[in-house]
């Protein structure tokens, strides 16, 4: 009996009339729902479940409760959902789910829609603001006028640009099934990449080349690519002083992956930075991103795009030297492309 209650990931405790475990399978102990205190060897109950079994007790009710509990240890709080049954001799059952993944995925969508809120808002409000100088200095001042025209061009062409990486973001995150991947020429994708950096290229007298072998074929989709390689050469030339040089290197990997590496001769990223610049909305530079009209989006789109294609993007830099953006992607399909769901594929002990 014991060692079919351990087996179970859901958390089993039943306390007495006097709120004494008289049954506690692993899962409760882990959860730190029953405990014994320093130097004793006797059971206890979590303050907070002995408090639900008296209201059970009491009212004879079933009660559910969810929690979040600070971890006496480190790490995110454990999220439990608690269920309180009343038993005759006024015995009571708990269950008890471990739901911490649950609470953090929730988490991360509050804080995401708060920061998005926030990108969205700064913009809007430089927009107001620039439009009211632009009628106030319409009679008086023309040339003060341009220059608010411009800003407000700048700003809006900004937000349009956050609204449509956001919107690719959601559909690359799974709000739209992946689309049909298939062999891409990479060449065919250094030429589009190559054309539409070009502006930006000239506007700073950078000099974008392409080097490495040619012919390559990657497994994937074609404009999902396009899109990854682009950001990563459109920060490499944001990143980089004037008359500096952009390098996209393609190269094949013996285990059947192709490597196209965008190396800059910037600013660099201190080693601090290297491992959040990934996340969204992480710039390590926050003057220089918004001055550049970056979203902080980019590097969140080129990993989610790698990702999808069964690859990885990794990043080399030394400050005052420059960078060097590493995209992996396989050359093959996927082996056993219909992947089974991640929700049974956990193996062996929990
Ligand atoms: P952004 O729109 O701000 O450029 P990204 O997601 O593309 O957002 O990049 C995140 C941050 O990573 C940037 O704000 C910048 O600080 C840093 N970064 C990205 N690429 C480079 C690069 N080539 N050289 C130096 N820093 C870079």
């Amino acid at each position: 009996m014991t060692e079919i209650l351990d087996a179970l990931l859901v958390g089993v405790l039943v306390l007495d009339e006097d709120d004494r475990p008289v049954l506690a399978n692993a899962a409760v102990r882990e959860m730190g729902l029953v405990r014994q205190r320093a130097g004793s060897t006797v059971d206890e109950a979590h303050t907070i479940v002995r408090t639900l079994a008296g209201q059970v007790r009491r009212s004879g009710v079933t009660r559910v409760v969810e929690l979040d509990l600070p971890r006496i240890t480190h790490g995110d709080p454990l999220g439990v959902n608690v269920r309180a049954v009343a038993l005759d001799g006024g015995r009571v059952a708990i269950e008890a789910t471990d739901v911490t993944e649950a609470h953090r995925v929730a988490r991360v969508r509050r804080d995401f829609v708060a920061n998005v809120s926030h990108e969205l808002k700064t913009p809007v409000g430089a927009l107001q603001l620039l439009a009211e100088a632009l009628l106030d200095a319409t009679d008086k001042d023309p040339a003060a006028a341009i220059r608010f025209a411009e800003r407000i061009k700048h700003e809006s062409s900004r937000l349009g640009r956050l609204v449509s990486e956001l919107l690719e973001l959601s559909r690359l995150q799974g709000a739209e099934p992946l689309p049909e991947l298939e062999p891409v020429d990479v060449d065919k994708i250094t030429a589009e990449v190559l054309d539409r950096t070009k502006t930006p290229a000239s506007a700073k007298e950078i000099e974008v080349i392409f080097e490495g072998v040619r012919g390559l074929t990657v497994y994937g989709n074609e404009n999902q690519l396009v899109t990854a390689v682009v950001n990563l050469v459109e920060n490499a030339i944001a990143y980089s002083p004037e008359s500096t040089r952009v390098t996209v290197t393609t190269s094949a990997s013996e285990d059947g992956f192709v490597e196209i590496a965008v190396a800059d001769q910037g600013i660099g990223i201190e080693p601090r930075d290297l491992d959040r610049i990934f996340e969204r909305f992480y710039r390590a530079d926050r003057a220089r991103s918004r001055a550049t009209g970056g979203t902080g989006l980019g590097l969140a789109i080129v990993k989610h795009i790698s990702t999808n294609h069964g690859g990885w993007v990794t990043v080399t830099s030394t400050v005052g030297v420059g960078s060097t953006f590493t995209l992996r992607l396989p050359s093959r399909p996927p082996e056993g492309t219909l992947a089974l769901p991640p929700s049974v594929e956990i193996g062996g002990a929990p």
